[in-house]
C-alpha cells in the first residue's frame, strides 16, 4: 500500500532537510555506534586515510543515510550517493567510481539490491582500489585495469542475511541500527518541533513518541501531520489530547502499529488461529510483497514481542492478542 502513512520509506519529505542532524553530536540515539563511529573517524583522520569500509544494517528510516552523510562531513570529504537499483550496468558503477577523489565516501543505498555483474566490479574496486574492467568483445576483447582513489564505500542494507558473503566480507566496519527508545524519539520529536517553531509540551511530545515505531522517520511524517491538524484546529501549543486527536484520525494506534500492522495480525489471529504460517502465505492473503513485510511490518513486531519467527512459519504470541482486544484461544501456546 504505498499510501501508508508510517511505512518507513523514503517520500519527498525526506528532501525537507531540516530535521536531518549535521553532525555525530547532533545526532540522537544508537549511542554504541555513534562511539564506535567517532573513534573510526577520528583514527582515519589522524592518519590521513580513507575509513574502511562501513555496512549500515537495520530497518528502513533508522538514519543510515543520515549517519553515512554525517561521516562524509566529519572526515571533510565529498559525499556521493546511489543506490543499488539504480546502478543497471557494470559501466554505471565504474563511472560513479572513476569520480571519486581521495578519502570520498560513496554511499549506496539499498546495497543488497546490485546485479552480479555489477558486485563483480566492487569487489576488487573496495578491495584493491582498481577497476578491472573488459573493453571491447571477442577476439579483440582486452582487459584493462584502472587505478581509483583510495575511497570509502558506506553501503545500507534493511537485512544482512540479503547480501552474498564475499561481498558483506569486504567491509571493515559492520554496524546494527536498532530500534529507537521512547526517550530518544521524544528528543527527536522536540527538537523537530522546536526547528519547525511548533510549541507542543512534554506530553504532546511523548506521545507522537510512543506512537513513532522506534523510527525517527516515522517520527518525523507524525509530528507534520499533528503539525497540519493543530494549526487547523488553531490549537496553541500540542498538548497530549491534540496529538492522540490527529494520531487516532490517521489510524496509528496507541502503540503506533497502522492498518496494515492490524491486518497482519488479524489475518494470523482470525484465520489461522495464531499460527504458526508461512510468510509467502500471509504475503498472499494481504496482498503484500513478502519484501515489504520482512522490512516494514515485522522487523518492530518482533521487536515489541507480537510475532516470534519459528521454522513452521510465524506464530502470534499471548501480548498480540491482547492488543488486538481478541480473547486468547484456549489450547493456544504461541
Ligand atoms: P535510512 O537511511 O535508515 O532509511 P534516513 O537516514 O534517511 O534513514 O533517516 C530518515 C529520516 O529520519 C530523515 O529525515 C532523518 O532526518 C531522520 N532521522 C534519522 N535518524 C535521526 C536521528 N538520530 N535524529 C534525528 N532525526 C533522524
Amino acid at each position: 500500500d504505498a499510501s501508508r502513512l508510517i511505512a518507513p520509506d523514503k517520500r519527498g519529505e525526506d528532501l525537507d532537510t531540516t530535521l536531518r542532524p549535521q553532525a555525530l553530536d547532533d545526532f540522537v540515539g544508537q549511542a554504541q555506534a555513534r562511539a564506535n563511529l567517532k573513534v573510526f573517524i577520528g583514527a582515519a583522520k589522524a592518519r590521513g586515510e580513507a575509513l574502511d569500509h562501513v555496512l549500515f544494517v537495520g530497518p528502513p528510516g533508522l538514519g543510515k543515510t543520515t549517519l553515512a552523510q554525517i561521516m562524509a562531513k566529519e572526515l571533510g570529504v565529498n559525499f556521493r550517493a546511489t543506490s543499488g537499483p539504480v546502478i543497471a550496468k557494470a559501466g554505471d558503477l565504474a563511472a560513479l567510481l572513476t569520480n571519486l577523489e581521495e578519502r570520498d565516501v560513496l554511499f549506496i543505498d539499498e546495497i543488497h539490491r546490485l546485479s552480479p555483474a555489477v558486485e563483480e566490479i566492487l569487489y576488487p574496486a573496495m578491495e584493491d582500489f582498481q577497476l578491472d574492467l573488459i573493453i571491447g568483445e571477442g577476439p579483440a576483447a582486452r582487459s584493462v585495469k584502472i587505478d581509483l582513489s583510495k575511497f570509502t564505500l558506506v553501503a545500507a542494507t534493511t537485512r544482512i542475511g540479503l547480501l552474498t558473503t564475499p561481498l558483506r566480507d569486504r567491509f571493515g566496519i559492520p554496524v546494527r541500527l536498532n530500534f529507537y527508545t521512547v526517550a530518544e524519539l521524544e528528543h527527536i520529536v522536540k527538537r523537530g518541533a522546536r526547528l519547525m517553531g511548533l510549541s507542543m509540551d512534554e506530553a504532546g511530545a511523548q506521545e507522537i513518541a510512543r506512537r513513532s515505531r522506534g523510527t525517527p522517520r516515522i517520527a518525523g511524517r507524525l509530528l507534520r501531520r499533528v503539525r497540519d491538524f493543530a494549526e487547523f484546529a488553531d490549537a496553541g501549543t500540542v498538548t497530549r489530547r491534540i496529538a492522540d486527536e490527529a494520531l487516532s484520525r490517521l489510524e496509528v494506534d496507541s502503540l503506533g502499529l497502522d492498518q496494515l500492522d492490524r491486518r497482519y495480525l488479524d489475518l494470523i489471529a482470525v484465520s489461522f488461529g495464531g499460527g504458526p504460517v508461512g510468510i509467502e502465505t500471509i504475503a498472499a492473503a494481504l496482498s503484500e510483497p513478502r519484501d515489504a513485510i520482512e522490512d516494514i511490518v515485522e522487523p518492530y513486531l518482533l521487536q515489541q514481542g507480537f510475532i516470534q519467527r519459528t521454522p513452521r512459519g510465524r506464530l502470534m504470541t499471548q501480548n498480540a492478542f491482547r492488543h488486538l482486544g481478541l480473547a486468547v484461544p484456549s489450547s493456544y501456546q504461541g
